[in-house]
């Protein structure tokens, strides 16, 4: 079974459109996903549907 830690600095991140942030100025938090800092101490990027553009944008994990 797995070798998993009771503690693994597990929270949700935020991601925010950055088209809305470059061009409106906005921050535009459309995502949130699970993930372990501990694991993935660097930042994602995911290519999401932003409501705000009506179109798919590059989403960029927010600190
Ligand atoms: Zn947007």
């Amino acid at each position: 079974m797995g070798k998993s830690k009771k503690k693994d600095a597990r929270g949700y991140v935020a991601f925010e459109c950055t088209v809305c942030k470059a061009e409106l100025g906005v921050s535009k938090e459309n995502y949130f996903i699970q993930k372990s800092k501990v694991n993935n101490p660097e930042r994602m990027e995911l290519n999401k549907y932003c409501p705000t553009c009506k179109k798919h944008t590059v989403h960029k994990e927010k600190k």
